[in-house]
């Protein structure tokens, strides 16, 4: 019989068909209430990544608290999606909802600082380093300022990414290997007209060599890249690679961008503190402030002082950077709630025992059924892998991922009670996700795999 993935096809595909009539014969109000939003909404949905996930309709979200997830069908949810990190440490932490509930009656965006503004930017130092930080909505606007900045202070052109990254919504990041070596600009982008090539290189991770060509070359303003690939599956960095990246970019003269968005999930002060690298300039997103939209982008004092020349130099207008209602009073509520009271050295130790215990958990289902895949874990960060691994690019990632089991699956854990993230295999823990909570997913994983390996 012909098979995918280690499992028999003819068994997935009718297995995927029982889930989802599973899922739609239990959520009628969901499907219901869609119906009706269907009409006012483009395609359907309020963002067009709404349609992306795997199941027959979405499920309509009446309450999130903690890592549960409650929709107008009465179903409760454990949440390991966790709005793809937005919502890490928990739905509505305590300290921010009660930040918001303070802020809310002092004015939501003025265009100046507020009484927590100081205090914000004194906790990001604390937990990050001494950077000098800048605000922004989201990590897609920090990445593209921070670019702007990189390119500015080595009046250098091109950005170097690796294959396969996500970085946002950046255009400059939005390149690709050609398969012989060349970058391109990724095929699937909509109303592109520029050739993005022009502006970035394409490099893949663990490649050294790789990079060191493409830096010598004299034009590359930064090395923009996660610690950990967490967008392509997940691809670790191997021994020596990033002491490699930070020797290299000093050597060339290019600057060292770190985007820790995804890998706050590692410890306290994220990736960048818990292994010691020292980036010319860091960027964080997503649940930063808790999951009020918050990105933060910082340099080093010598970055800084390199802007400050590049701006005194600069014709007057508009800079390129900035948004209106970014460094609004409820994200210096919220992040200044959220960095000290919530991201705390006990919550990232509750988030790695339970995360661990995950990934222990799925590793033991995997072996138990005899299935070529594996899981990988950064800090709170859990990916299983419909593949053997460990994968060491975004080439390797992009070959591993296996549409349709991954989404029979994800239709299968939501059916029994588990929302994991949708497009790859990601968990979150969370400082308030319970043992039990975790222990279902992994019975559900197992019952699933026995179900379609019997
Ligand atoms: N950086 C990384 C590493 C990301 O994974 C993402 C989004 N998944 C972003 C930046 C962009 O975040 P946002 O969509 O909130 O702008």
């Amino acid at each position: 019989a012909e098979t995918i993935a280690g499992l028999r096809k003819d068994r997935l595909d009718a297995f995927a068909a029982r889930e989802a009539r599973r899922f739609a014969q239990g959520r009628p109000k969901s499907a219901e209430a869609q119906a009706e939003a269907a009409g006012f909404w483009l395609g359907g949905v309020p963002m067009h990544w709404m349609a992306d996930w795997p199941m027959p309709h979405l499920p309509v979200i009446a309450k999130a608290e903690g890592a549960r997830i409650t929709d107008i069908d009465g179903y409760q949810v454990d949440d390991f999606c966790l709005g793809d990190t937005g919502s890490m440490f928990g739905h509505s932490p305590k300290p921010v909802a009660k930040a918001i509930r303070h802020q809310a009656r002092r004015g939501l965006t003025y265009m100046l600082p507020s009484s927590d503004t100081a205090e914000a930017g004194r906790l990001l130092s604390e937990r990050f380093g001494p950077f000098r930080w800048q605000i922004a909505t989201t990590a897609t606007d920090a990445n593209r300022f921070a670019l702007r900045v990189a390119r500015a202070v080595t009046g250098r052109r091109k950005v170097l990414v690796f294959n396969g990254c996500y970085h946002g919504t950046v255009d400059d990041a939005m390149v690709t290997l050609d398969g012989t070596g060349r970058t391109i600009t990724r095929p699937g982008l909509l109303g592109q007209f520029a050739d993005l090539a022009e502006g970035a290189v394409c490099v893949e991770f663990n490649d050294l060599a790789g990079v060191e060509a493409a830096l010598k070359a004299g034009d590359v303003a930064a090395v923009l890249t996660e610690p950990v690939m967490t967008n392509s599956c997940m691809v670790l960095p191997e021994a020596g690679f990033h002491d490699g990246l930070r020797q290299l970019t000093r050597h060339y003269g290019a600057l060292l961008m770190i985007d820790e968005t995804h890998t706050l999930s590692s410890g306290l002060g994220g990736y960048t503190r818990v292994h010691s690298l020292s980036p010319d300039m860091f960027i964080v997103g997503k649940c930063v402030a808790g999951g009020m939209p918050t990105a933060v982008w910082g340099m080093t004092d010598d970055v800084a002082r390199r802007y400050a020349e590049a701006n005194a130099n600069r014709a007057s207008g508009h800079s390129g950077m900035g948004t209106t209602l970014s460094a609004n009073p409820m994200q210096f509520a919220c992040l200044r709630a959220n960095l000290s009271e919530v991201m705390t050295e006990k919550a990232y130790a509750h988030m790695e025992k339970g995360a661990d215990r995950l990934s222990h958990g799925l590793w033991k289902a995997i072996e138990r059924h005899g299935l070529p895949w594996h899981v990988v874990r950064v800090g709170a960060r859990v990916e299983f892998i419909c593949a053997p691994g460990p994968l060491k690019n975004g080439a390797q990632a992009a070959t591993a991922h296996q549409p349709a089991v991954e989404a029979a699956l994800h239709v299968g854990l939501l059916n029994r009670g588990s929302l994991i993230a949708p497009f790859h295999n990601m968990m979150l823990v969370s400082p308030v996700t319970k043992k039990g909570q975790i222990d279902r997913l992994i019975a559900s994983f197992d019952e699933i795999l026995s179900d379609l390996c019997p």
